[in-house]
């Protein structure tokens, strides 16, 4: 969309917002800085004046449009409907990345193939070993320094077990990303073996970015290849539904395939597959639900209810604020002290439940959430829900 086609489009969604200010509380930045600017409300002015060239973009100007989570809590609880979600992707796509974006390292995030590659470089180079040392040399506000603390080692591939249930359901596909391709397969490996003893067959579309990351940072055009190269995925791989794993996908999956049945795994596997039986597990298990899972898929119930299907687990939900956990995306990247200090809040929040164990349903986050576990010395495993219930699968 060219800057012409942009502007008004900006006005026109800034406008639908009435300032009333009722979602200021439930902003996870505007509850950390405790600053207007850093609000819903004060990115819908700021956008709109940028858009109508009444402010000039400058580095500090755009700074809190740079900050937004995109975590979309603002959207689901605007009583007027504002759209933001679109408003704060138009305004980035106007105003281009954000100044000192960590470019070359989000194009080897973006590369699942490049970035396995590297991973088993750096087992065979005995990474684990040295790079938390490394780590801790860099600036505490690098990019690369989040990556290295954040990245564990590569997992082993995940034995599938056969279903003994014959395919009557239809055909599934599955979109295993980018980074959840090579730190995910213990979760997309599960949802496989879960619509399988469903009765469904499984389809993994070739790994790839669905296009999140440009498309957040103001990269539209490499967001709109992304686009098409998922279209042709789904054209060719024949199924009725698209899953993900991974609830920061499904916007832009959805985005990309209208008309299309895009759906979260979780949500999907607790509506379709209600045979399926789960063995016992007693489990203190704390419930961080990702933004995207509630804002955006709108599944935290379904989560929930899944969840309550394995007889003796017991789910301890997290208090709904801070709505983000601080990956959000690229700003784990972009913004490291700010992931930090919003992840800081979200840990105490878990120790507090002292749990046995941690689920989280987004890569990103789990993978935020365990480096941030690690540097306080807690061994306490972060997975993803889907891991623990096709282990609890009673055989079909
Ligand atoms: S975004 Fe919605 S809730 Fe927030 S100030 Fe505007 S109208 Fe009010
Ligand atoms: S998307 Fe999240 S961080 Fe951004 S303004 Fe809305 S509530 Fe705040």
């Amino acid at each position: 969309m060219s800057a012409d086609t942009l502007r008004p489009r900006i006005a026109a969604l800034a406008d639908q917002c009435v300032m009333c200010g009722l979602c200021l509380p439930h902003c996870p930045t505007y509850a950390l800085d405790g600053d207007e600017t850093e609000s819903p409300r004060g990115r819908i002015a700021l956008a709109r004046a940028l858009a109508s060239g009444t402010m000039e973009p400058t580095a500090a100007n755009r700074l809190p449009l740079d900050h937004c989570l995109g975590c979309l809590t603002c959207e689901r609880v605007c009583p007027s409907g504002v759209h933001y979600g679109e408003l704060l992707t138009a305004t980035r796509a106007l105003l281009g990345p954000p100044p000192g974006r960590a470019r070359a390292l989000l194009g080897v995030l973006k590369r699942p193939r490049l970035l396995r590659a590297l991973a088993r470089l750096g087992a065979t180079l005995g990474a684990p070993r040295w790079a938390p040392r490394l780590a801790r040399r860099l600036p505490d506000d690098s990019a690369w320094r989040s990556v290295l603390v954040a990245l564990p080692p590569l997992p082993a591939a995940p034995a599938l077990q056969p279903s003994a249930v014959v395919a009557t359901r239809g055909r599934v596909a599955l979109f295993p990303g980018c980074v959840a391709d090579v730190y995910e397969s213990e979760a997309h490996a599960a949802l496989e073996r879960l619509l399988a003893a469903a009765g469904f067959e499984p389809v993994r579309l070739p790994a790839r970015c669905c296009g999140a990351l440009d498309r957040h940072g103001g990269t539209a055009a490499a967001g709109d290849r992304d686009a098409d190269a998922v279209r042709a995925a789904w054209t060719a791989a024949g199924a009725n539904t698209l899953l993900t794993a991974t609830p920061g996908c499904l916007g832009t999956l959805r985005e990309a395939l209208p008309g299309v049945a895009v759906e979260d795994a979780m949500a999907f596997v607790e509506r379709e597959c209600s045979t399926l039986r789960f063995r016992a597990l007693p489990l203190r298990t704390a419930l961080h639900l990702p933004c995207t899972e509630v804002n955006v898929a709108r599944a935290d119930g379904a989560v929930r209810r899944l969840l309550a299907r394995v007889p003796g687990l017991e789910l301890l939900p997290l208090p709904a604020q801070p709505a983000c956990c601080g990956a959000a995306g690229s700003h784990v990247l972009d913004f490291p002290r700010r992931a930090r200090d919003l992840r800081a809040l979200k840990l105490d929040q878990v120790q507090a439940l002292a749990p046995q164990r941690l689920l989280s349903g987004n890569i990103g986050c789990r993978l935020h959430l365990a480096a941030g576990l690690v540097e306080r010395g807690s061994a306490l495993a972060v997975e993803h829900p889907l891991s623990l219930l096709a282990r609890q699968l009673e055989s079909p």
